[in-house]
C-alpha cells in the first residue's frame, strides 16, 4: 500500500479562514492515502474548525495549541508550537515501523496534485522547488548528478537549509527515530525554522531532490491578503453562515 501522506497544517481564526480551508480540503481530496492534521492557534477546538472538518470527507487529526503572547510578535516565527503539537501526536499514535511521509502545509499555499506523487516517495527526507518566496518568482536547491549542492534564493542565501516550510518532506520514519526532532523557539532567528528543524534530522547531502531534480515548480508560498471588512456593521441581526 501506498504510504500515507500527513499534512500538518496550522491555522488560526480570521474572517479568509474557512476560505482558506476550503481550498486546502478541495486539493486534498483529491489525494490518495492522505491524511490531514490540523491544529489550532487556539485554546480550544472551535466550532468553525471542527464542523469544517466533520464535513470535509478528508481523514482528520483536530489538535489544538494556543501561541504564547509573547511570540505573537512580528518578525517572530509563526506556528512553532502547532507544528510541534503535530509531531507530538504522530509520535504518540505511530508503531517503529508504520509508514508514512510528513508534510508542513501551511493554510495559505497552493497545492498541486503532483507535489503528493512526488513526495510521496521520501525514504528519508526530500526537497524541491517553492514558487513565490524569497523575494524570487521562485527558491530552489541546485542539483548536480542527482545531489543538492547549494540553493537558488535571494534571502538570506546563508541559511543552511535555505528552503521554506513547503519545499520538504520527511518520513515518518525519520519523525519516530528522532523524538527529540522539533521546531524551536529559544535561540531561533526569523527565517530560520527550517534549517533550525532540517539540521537535526538530515544533511544536505542527504537530501532526495523532487520534481525534476528540482526543476519543476509544484507548490506556490500564496499568500492570502487581509480582509477588507471596513464596511462591516457593529451589530448585526443578520444570521448567515459564514
Ligand atoms: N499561523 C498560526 N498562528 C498565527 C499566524 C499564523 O497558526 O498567529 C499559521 C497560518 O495559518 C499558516 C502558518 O501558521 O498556516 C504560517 O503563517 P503565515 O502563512 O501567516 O506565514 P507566512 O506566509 O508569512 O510564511
Ligand atoms: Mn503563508
Amino acid at each position: 500500500a501506498l504510504p500515507v501522506i500527513y499534512a500538518i497544517t496550522p491555522t488560526y481564526s480570521r474572517a479568509v479562514q474557512k476560505a482558506e480551508l476550503t481550498r486546502l480540503s478541495n486539493t486534498f481530496r483529491q489525494v490518495p492515502r492522505f491524511h490531514w492534521i490540523v491544529v489550532e492557534d487556539s485554546n480550544i477546538r472551535t466550532e468553525l474548525v471542527s464542523r469544517f472538518l466533520a464535513h470535509s470527507g478528508l481523514p482528520y487529526t483536530h489538535l489544538h495549541v494556543l501561541t504564547p503572547r509573547r511570540y505573537k510578535r512580528s518578525g517572530m516565527p509563526r506556528a512553532t508550537e502547532q507544528r510541534n503539537a503535530a509531531l507530538d501526536w504522530l509520535r504518540t499514535h505511530h508503531k517503529p515501523r508504520d509508514s508514512g511521509v510528513v508534510f508542513f502545509a501551511d493554510d495559505d499555499n497552493t497545492y498541486s496534485l503532483e507535489l503528493f506523487d512526488e513526495m510521496r516517495s521520501t525514504r528519508q527526507v526530500s526537497v524541491w522547488p517553492v514558487g513565490l518566496v524569497g523575494g524570487r518568482r521562485y527558491e530552489r536547491p541546485m542539483v548536480e548528478k542527482g545531489r543538492v549542492v547549494g540553493w537558488y534564493t535571494g534571502w538570506k542565501a546563508d541559511r543552511p537549509f535555505a528552503i521554506d516550510m513547503a519545499g520538504f518532506a520527511v518520513n515518518l520514519q525519520v519523525v519516530l527515530t528522532n523524538p527529540r526532532a522539533l521546531f524551536k523557539r529559544r535561540g531561533s532567528l526569523p527565517g530560520m525554522q527550517e534549517s533550525d528543524f532540517l539540521k537535526q534530522i538530515t544533511e544536505v547531502g542527504e537530501l532526495e531532490p523532487k520534481a525534476h531534480n528540482c526543476t519543476r515548480v509544484l507548490v506556490w508560498h500564496t499568500r492570502t491578503e487581509k480582509a477588507n471588512l471596513e464596511n462591516e456593521p457593529r451589530q448585526t441581526q443578520d444570521s448567515v453562515v459564514i
